[in-house]
């Protein structure tokens, strides 16, 4: 599967742009502000748009994107989350007063959106790859997604989480793992805003790798607080995760798993 970085930053900057990951060009994974990466001709190919939760940064631009392909929609689009994070969605975003209610656009029965709830361990199958939502720790409801390709290739995507027992056995459910793509948003030094905050910090996540049971091949890392991301990367070179390779991802790149 094509892995396309198209946000991963915690953030907001020149060259920082929030969490969205685009999948063989027609899924996404969040639609943080990384989506206004992509050209008017990419973001036509959208079918899915798979949401871990409701926190702006990972859904900032999924009303402009329907508002952006409003008119060329064939099929609607269909956006998956848990049922809290839609319930937040339509009260919140698309209420008329914020943004309009496209689920009922052009009209309710042949709407350019539809908001799909996910259950936890029931999997989504889209083109070949299979998504099952997995629990994890964070301050709103928030789930992750398990990817795997039919040619036998495995990632999973955590959104935003913290350390905890309960997200080392969830993680360990989901076996040997490819990739774990998942979160750094503080260092060491704001550990407690990161557990009160339920996010990652340097020490959670070698804890968090050096506790599960199979080591994923590969640990991606994205949502660094720009104003502290210096002193992220400093401490995550110093991390002793054996058998794991770490990257920090960048925008506008992509990778093959
Ligand atoms: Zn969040
Ligand atoms: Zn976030």
């Amino acid at each position: 599967m094509k892995v396309e970085i198209l946000g991963c930053s915690g953030g907001m900057g020149l060259g920082q742009q929030t969490t969205c990951y685009r999948i063989n060009e027609h899924t996404l994974l969040d639609a943080g502000s990384g989506l206004g990466n992509l050209p008017q001709k990419e973001l036509l190919k959208i079918e899915t748009i798979f949401i871990t939760h409701s926190h702006l940064d990972h859904i900032c631009f999924l009303p402009l994107l329907i508002d952006n392909l409003f008119e060329f929609i064939k099929k609607p689009i269909q956006v998956y989350a848990l049922p809290e994070a839609l319930d937040t969605l339509q009260e919140h975003i698309f209420n008329w007063k914020i943004w309009p209610d496209f689920s009922t656009l052009p009209n309710a029965t042949n709407p350019v959106v539809n908001f799909n709830p996910v259950k936890i361990g029931e999997k989504i199958t889209v083109k070949g790859i299979s998504y099952t939502p997995f629990p994890v720790e964070h301050i709103v409801p928030t789930c992750g997604y398990h990817l795997q390709s039919d040619t036998g290739k495995s990632l999973a995507f955590t959104g935003d989480t913290t350390y905890g027992e309960q997200v080392v056995k969830t993680i360990n459910q989901l076996g040997q793992l490819d990739v774990l793509m998942t979160e750094c948003a503080f260092p060491d030094r704001l550990f407690e805003l990161g557990k009160v905050s339920k996010h990652l910090t340097p020490t959670m996540v070698e804890d968090l790798i050096n506790n599960l049971e199979q080591p994923p091949r590969e640990i991606w890392l994205s949502h660094l607080k720009p104003s502290q991301q210096l002193e992220i990367r400093s401490e995550l070179e110093k991390l002793d995760l054996k058998a794991t390779r770490l990257k920090v991802l960048e925008p506008c790149t992509h990778f093959q798993v």
